[in-house]
């Protein structure tokens, strides 16, 4: 049974300012301090109030740690998708490298068969898994992994797992000193030419081979492990059907150690190789061109910002719902190791292969880039931190970071929210008062301008911000479906009081 301090069973909802609301329940004057408590981050007897869900949250919480419905089309449409990812990754790569980003295709029935081969052939002889990528792609997995165990850092609990009794599991985050070190190593293997950074943009073709070959395999080791011996919790949510289940993932928290390997693979992998190729392949137009073009450095400074916002926010990654409820499957697995590196940096690999005035655009284009991609930083940036540290109080998990950089605004006081029967609480203010996902649009606006770096000669370089799109709109559906079960009539509510779910007025 959950202690409660302003009675979430008993359905009061708390509305207008937490500091300040004029509501007519009984114990009101306790409610208002402690709720101001919350917003001011102090509070540790609040840690008690939503550390854990009331009886009736707790019943919403074991439904939805069962199997419900298929998700991702079932059966048929995960086998889809794990096959046709890697097909399509190796097909678009082979579009931007050899044929400057034209879509290439069978010129008739009969040609259909030489098509294949002549990509085969592509596959063969420059993605071939070489010593080099194998060395590039695990050493840096492996650099990574060492940062994780070694750098100092803050040490947090995640949210109470329902699946283990509403225990709390920390989290040792250290990314933000792991990045910068790997800043310095990079920087000091380019200078004394031990790896020089263009080899890596140079050897795509190769290490996305190795990159893909160790997705495959970790998915079906930690599958294994999982099942076999209850790694990271053992089986949750199960539908029965083999593959699925394989996509979807077996356990919640695999763990090597300390090291949460979900957050791992969430931060380390994905983002640092994808600034590494951008870095790559500034450092290779500069070398070739004399200058880095301007959409070029519009990369290089997106996916920074993105890397160093992972990092310096890593203390926010458990609060999410990858880390509070997807299982660490083939999903998570190949996306983050192979899916986000590869297929994210489009532009960086087009405009490395094509000439600067096929994309580069001219100095007014190159202001009204910047100026959206650091507007939408900005809100990105601030619409997670107050959500998070909104949740982090309530825990009384709440650690004020100074990681630069700080942006305005990234903690509401004296929040608004909506007390559910669950015991959660939904924040209404902030940016949170304008969309149900003010995050994911400010997200997905700055992909668009990722993919518009590319210029318009291919559509393969706005891969990301499409594909983006519909990954959005169906997470934002499965999240919806989730917190509507979890939250019911509460959830409707909410829905009302924040109409929107994107961008106000418009989705
Ligand atoms: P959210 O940050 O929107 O988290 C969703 C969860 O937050 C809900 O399940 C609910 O969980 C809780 N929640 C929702 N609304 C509220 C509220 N008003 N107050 C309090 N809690 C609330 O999304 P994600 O975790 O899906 O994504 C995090 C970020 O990662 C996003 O910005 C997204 O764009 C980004 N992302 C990027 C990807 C990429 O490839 N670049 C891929 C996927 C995500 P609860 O059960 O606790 O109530």
């Amino acid at each position: 049974m959950a202690v409660t301090i302003d009675s979430p069973a008993t359905n009061l909802r708390q509305r207008g300012s937490a500091g300040g609301s004029s509501s007519k329940a009984n114990g009101t004057t306790k409610l208002k301090s402690n709720a101001q408590k919350i917003a001011n981050g102090e509070s540790q007897a609040l840690l008690k109030v939503n550390a854990v869900p009331t009886e009736h949250g707790q019943e919403m919480d074991k439904k939805l740690d069962q199997h419900q419905d298929y998700e991702f089309g079932g059966p048929a449409g995960v086998i889809a998708m794990m096959v046709g990812f890697p097909a399509l990754m190796y097909y678009l790569w082979i579009c931007l490298w050899f044929y400057q980003g034209s879509l290439v295709h069978p010129k008739s029935i009969d040609d259909i068969v030489p098509f294949l081969q002549r990509m085969g052939q592509h596959i063969y002889e420059d993605a071939y898994p070489t010593k080099f990528a194998c060395v590039t792609y695990l050493g840096l997995t492996a650099i990574q992994i060492f940062f994780a165990f070694v750098m100092p850092g803050v040490t947090l609990n995640g949210l109470p797992v329902p699946s283990m009794g509403y225990k709390t599991l920390p989290y040792h985050c250290n990314a933000l000193l792991s990045w910068y070190a790997t800043i310095v190593l990079a920087a000091v293997l380019h200078k004394t030419g031990i790896y020089r950074l263009p080899w890596i943009v140079e050897n795509y073709g190769p290490i996305m081979t190795v990159a893909l070959i160790t997705s495959f395999s970790v998915s079906i080791i930690i599958d294994l492990c999982s099942r076999l011996f209850n790694y990271g919790g053992g089986p949750i949510r199960m539908s029965g059907n083999v593959i699925y289940d394989h996509f979807m993932g077996i356990s919640l928290n695999p763990r090597l150690g300390p090291v949460d390997l979900k957050m791992f693979a969430e931060v380390r992998v994905p983002w640092v190789l994808l600034i590494l190729i951008s870095v790559s392949g500034a450092v290779k137009q500069y070398e070739e061109l004399g200058r880095v073009t301007g959409n070029m450095a519009h990369m290089v400074l997106a996916t920074g910002l993105y890397m160093n916002a992972c990092a310096k926010g890593e203390q926010m990654i458990p609060q999410t719902w990858d880390m509070f409820h997807e299982k660490f499957g083939w999903m998570l697995i190949f996306w983050n190791m192979a899916g986000v590196p590869f297929t994210y940096c489009y532009p960086v690999i087009y405009m490395v292969r094509a000439p600067a005035s096929t994309y580069d655009f001219p100095i007014l284009g190159q202001i009204a880039m910047f100026t959206t991609l650091i507007l939408c930083y900005w809100i990105f940036d601030s619409a997670m931190a107050q959500k998070s540290a909104f949740k982090m109080q309530q825990q009384g998990e709440y650690i004020p970071r100074k990681s630069f950089p700080q942006v305005p605004w990234s903690v509401v006081e004296n929040p608004t929210y909506i007390q559910t029967k669950h015991g959660n609480k939904l924040l209404t203010s902030g940016w949170w008062a304008y969309a149900r996902k003010p995050n994911y649009a400010a997200d997905w606006i700055q992909s668009v301008t990722w993919g518009l770096t590319g210029g318009f000669n291919t559509p393969i370089t706005m891969f990301y911000p499409i594909f983006f799109l519909v990954v959005l709109v169906h997470r934002c559906g499965r999240d919806f479906a989730k917190c509507a079960r979890k939250y019911g009539d509460d959830w409707d509510e909410y829905c009302k009081v924040v109409r929107w779910k994107f961008i106000p007025g418009i989705y």
